[in-house]
């Protein structure tokens, strides 16, 4: 992607016009829950993607999503995320917002952020540039993107260079981090947006095993604060964080529960796990 597609793209997201947007709208997690998936089926061409799925997410947790190729991962990502449309099903961010009402724009402006596989980040640009744009385009089409940061901006920025482990590479080109600075320099680019809900695709491919382990870390002090979503196939890294491991299998969950769990229901044995050993 080009810098042009790219700030592109931040702008597309800006289409949602403040004054449509309560700035205020706040999630309603009393009752604990984040994210409320029900009954939710997509199909393509005939194909059901997603059948018949259940999920919740408790406020602040992070749960890792598992499941083969094809099991529905990405599709049901898609649909929280208000990328596809889905057939049944509701889907509720909190207590009240209905997410299937909101555009792709209008659902991350509501606090849902979302990093795919492969970084995309300005590699022409600094690791400050980088995190600097992200959090001017993430404050909607009005903001100037001239604006020096304000001093609570600021903190912001450093807080995240903190975070994501990146306050000496703060001047250095975005191009020469190594792959796993640039997934977590993306994250960071995430962060500035302030969202309730992460929702992560398969941050570790291609790292090195230390970079793995400190993702590990990141991803685990980003929870608590906020909640986060980690779609992975590495099992070693799921057993690493997750509290939490939820199966798709064919759409729909196939099994739930703490990774010894999992690993030991004899459905999931049957048609994942099994399938890698
Ligand atoms: P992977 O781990 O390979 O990314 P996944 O669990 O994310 O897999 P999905 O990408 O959600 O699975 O795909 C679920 C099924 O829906 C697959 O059989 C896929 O081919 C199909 N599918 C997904 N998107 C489309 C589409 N736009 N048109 C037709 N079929 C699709």
């Amino acid at each position: 992607m080009t810098m042009l597609e790219s700030t592109r793209e931040f702008w597309r997201r800006d289409q949602v016009w403040p004054v449509l947007m309560d700035d205020d709208v706040k999630v309603d997690v009393s009752k604990q829950v984040i994210l409320y998936v029900e009954g939710l089926s997509v199909s393509f061409d005939g194909f059901k993607a997603l059948n018949d799925l259940n999920l919740y997410i408790n406020d602040g947790e992070l749960r890792c999503l598992i499941g083969a190729n094809g099991a529905g991962k990405t599709t049901l990502m898609d649909v929280i995320t208000g990328k596809t449309a889905c057939d049944t099903g509701t889907v509720y961010f909190g207590q009240t917002i209905n997410l299937l009402k909101h555009s792709e724009a209008e659902i991350a402006q509501l606090g849902i952020g979302r990093k795919f596989q492969k970084p995309t980040v300005f590699e022409a640009q600094t690791v400050w540039e980088n995190l600097e744009l992200a959090l001017k385009a993430s404050k909607g089409i009005w903001y100037n993107l001239r604006a020096s940061l304000s001093a609570s901006e600021q903190d912001l920025m450093l807080g995240i260079l903190d975070t994501i482990g990146l306050q000496t590479q703060s001047k250095q080109l975005a191009g020469a981090l190594s792959h796993g600075q640039k997934q977590w320099l993306e994250i960071g680019m995430l962060l500035a947006s302030q969202p309730r809900l992460l929702l992560i695709d398969e941050p570790v491919a291609g790292m090195t095993a230390q970079e793995t382990e400190r993702t590990a870390e990141l991803l685990t002090s980003l929870a608590g604060d906020r909640t986060v979503v980690v779609v992975e196939h590495d099992m070693e890294f799921v057993r690493s964080i997750a509290r939490t491991v939820t199966v798709l299998h064919q759409g729909s969950v196939l099994a739930e529960g703490t990774m010894d769990d999992v690993q030991n229901n004899r459905d999931v044995i049957e048609v994942y796990l099994g399938e890698e050993a």
